[in-house]
């Protein structure tokens, strides 16, 4: 298994998919590698691919937001996407995308070892979770696969247009802290 310092390089280079030929920034992920929370979402969107950097922009600040009103802060956790090069127009990441970026995710996640998972959106939750994941109907149910503890809460992207979804995006952010520190990781 590779090292965090040589993942990044490999990644930064990576040639394995036609994503590369369109990004800025390759967008490897940010936080705490000491954490054993891990939060995945889909993919880099355009600020992401500016920057460099998971979750900036208004649905970053407002996953800034939802993580510091429980107790969180991206310095408390691991933010990664399942690609980390942006696909054109942020459309969805296609299937042989997902499937030639996720040994980077999967590198990650092993290096990190993290007791808990939140999937952010539908399309991580499917990949993660299970292919026929219900955002709206399965979001803060709990899972364990593989003595991980995996849920998943809708996309800040998601919430910015419908705001309606945020109070029920918030129980669940409360719900992953709690868990957090029953499991004595935060
Ligand atoms: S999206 Fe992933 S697999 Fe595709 S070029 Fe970027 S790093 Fe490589």
């Amino acid at each position: 298994m590779r090292d965090w310092d040589t993942l990044l390089a490999d990644c930064q280079n990576c040639t394995a998919c036609s994503l590369c030929r369109t990004r800025t920034n390759v967008v490897f992920g940010r936080g705490d590698r000491a954490s054993k929370i891990l939060f995945i979402g889909e993919a880099p969107g355009e600020q992401e691919d500016l920057s460099g950097v998971p979750f900036v922009g208004a649905a970053g600040h407002l996953l800034d937001d939802l993580l510091l009103s429980v107790g969180l802060s991206r310095e408390k956790v691991y933010i990664a996407n399942i690609l980390k090069c942006r696909p054109p127009n942020n459309r969805d990441p296609l299937p042989e995308e997902q499937d030639a970026c996720l040994p980077f995710l999967r590198e990650q996640t092993a290096l990190l070892q993290p007791r808990i998972i939140v999937c952010v959106g539908r399309i991580a939750a499917a990949k993660l979770i299970d292919p026929g994941f219900k955002i709206m109907r399965q979001h803060g149910q709990w899972f364990e696969r593989r003595g991980v503890l995996m849920t998943a809460v809708l996309h800040p992207s998601a919430l910015l247009r419908s705001q309606s979804n945020r109070p029920l995006t918030y129980l669940d952010f409360v719900d992953i802290a709690e868990r957090a520190r029953a499991e004595g990781i935060l």
